[in-house]
């Protein structure tokens, strides 16, 4: 069918990369809606005529993913399947200089911080009143609030600073003004996140503030969980432990990536934290917040990393037994310090590093698990799926953790309900259980 021209547009905006991309696309779908443009988020069926890509640029194989669906869509543009192109995000505020003489097809490409531009495309304006309202594209029980924007850290493998910029946090008012909204529309859940969670505040209060913000947000009547994401090591805010114990809405649940233990890799990625730092770190979270699942993500393949450093590594991830761990391969990145050095490290010797990581955290993961059998606890339901209903305990996030499954033949649950379950089998990922 040649030219898709409708007459009024109808505009899908596609998602890539990591939750605070997917926040800023429901924050443009809520305007563009807001603006009587027929707007949809990630829509399968294929009637738009104009199409918006929220791209992500972190690592290599991310940055193909954003190039590869660009070069689909342009494509259809080519083909009269589409009428306007538009590419934002990380990706575009990183490359577009580069990207819009490789890829003339789209018709504007926008940086990070300009969805009023975009907004202009449609002849719509940015609607200050609509300032923490938003379409969600999760399921209607979770949502993510993000608590600030950017990122003042210098750690010499990552480029999100040069694409998200400098740390802004958002006020502990319109945040909780946010988690107001967002409970009255039906959600239970909410993960904060940020690129650097624990310096939440110290921008705008002169002082570390995310424990203020959790007693706060404890307070929002209808959230029932508001789980932690990002946080760094160095300097962490021990007050924020006594507000997780303190706070009955906050989980059990901490996501602080420390990305290596080998202290000379620590250092050659500027992480300021040493082994032991990290080591007396984590003893001391745990005994602040006894039964806290701890989540992290190790980075391998890092210039310069040898075997020892990898034999360090998957010891202290033995020693340390993490709840749950994830694992990404370095990806050279211009404009880091990291750039400067000699990616030495082969890309399969890099996956077979990863591999071997995850191999010890599999067998860790199983053996805690294990010890969930016979257990009962508060599970949150997300969806139906090949005859399972899938949720979750406070101790598994969502899209990156374990799941509960409760066998559908058997048991009828509510998606978006909170059930109590007992454990009957364990995975080394995954959790069977049954409602008591
Ligand atoms: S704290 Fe995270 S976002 Fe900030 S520079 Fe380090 S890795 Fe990147």
């Amino acid at each position: 069918m040649k030219t898709k021209s409708l007459k009024k547009d109808k505009v899908n905006i596609i998602t890539l990369g990591c939750s605070k991309n997917t926040v800023d696309s429901e924050v443009l779908l809520s305007q563009l809606q807001a603006n009587q443009v027929q707007a949809f988020h990630q829509r399968e069926k294929d009637d738009c005529n104009v199409i918006i890509n929220n791209t992500c640029g972190f690592i290599d194989n991310a940055k193909q993913e954003s190039i590869d669906t660009i070069l689909n869509y342009a494509e259809a543009k080519s083909a009269g399947e589409i009428d306007k192109l538009y590419v934002t995000g990380c990706l575009s505020h990183r490359y577009k200089d580069e990207l819009q003489v490789e890829i003339p097809e789209v018709d504007a490409w926008f940086g990070r911080m300009e969805l009023a531009q975009i907004l202009k495309r449609f002849n719509a304006d940015y609607k200050h009143e609509l300032v923490g309202e938003r379409m969600l594209s999760t399921p209607a029980h979770f949502a993510y609030l993000k608590i600030s924007e950017g990122c003042n850290r210098t750690c010499s493998f990552c480029a999100i600073p040069l694409m998200r910029g400098q740390h802004i946090s958002r006020s502990i008012e319109d945040l909780v003004k946010e988690a107001k909204y967002l409970a009255g529309i039906g959600v239970k859940e909410i993960m904060l996140i940020a690129q650097e969670l624990t310096y939440y505040g110290l921008d705008i209060y002169k002082r570390r503030a995310l424990a203020d913000l959790l007693y706060a947000l404890n307070e929002v009547e209808g959230i029932e969980w508001i789980r932690l994401h990002y946080a760094y090591p160095s300097k962490f805010p021990m007050d924020v432990l006594e507000a997780v114990q303190n706070c009955k809405h906050v989980c059990k649940y901490l996501d602080m990536p420390l990305q290596h233990a080998s202290d000379n890799m620590l250092q050659a990625m500027n992480r300021q934290i040493t082994r032991a730092e990290t080591e007396e770190l984590v003893t001391a979270i745990r005994s602040a917040v006894p039964g806290i699942a701890i989540r992290t993500t190790m980075l391998v393949g890092f210039p310069g990393e040898t075997d020892a450093d990898i034999d360090i590594l998957c010891d202290f991830i033995r020693k340390m037994r993490f709840d749950r761990l994830g694992v990404f391969t370095y990806s050279h990145e211009e404009g880091t310090s990291g750039f400067n050095l000699t990616d030495d490290v082969p890309a399969e010797e890099k996956a077979a590093r990863a591999l071997r990581v995850m191999e010890v955290q599999e067998e860790i993961s199983m053996e805690i698990n294990q010890s969930k059998v016979g257990q009962t606890f508060r599970v949150l339901i997300d969806r139906l799926e090949g005859g399972y209903f899938i949720g979750r305990t406070e101790y598994d996030s969502p899209e990156v953790d374990n799941e509960v499954l409760i066998d559908a033949q058997a048991h009828y649950v509510r998606v978006g309900d909170f059930v109590t379950a007992q454990i009957v089998r364990a995975e080394a990922f995954d959790l069977y259980a049954e409602p008591v």
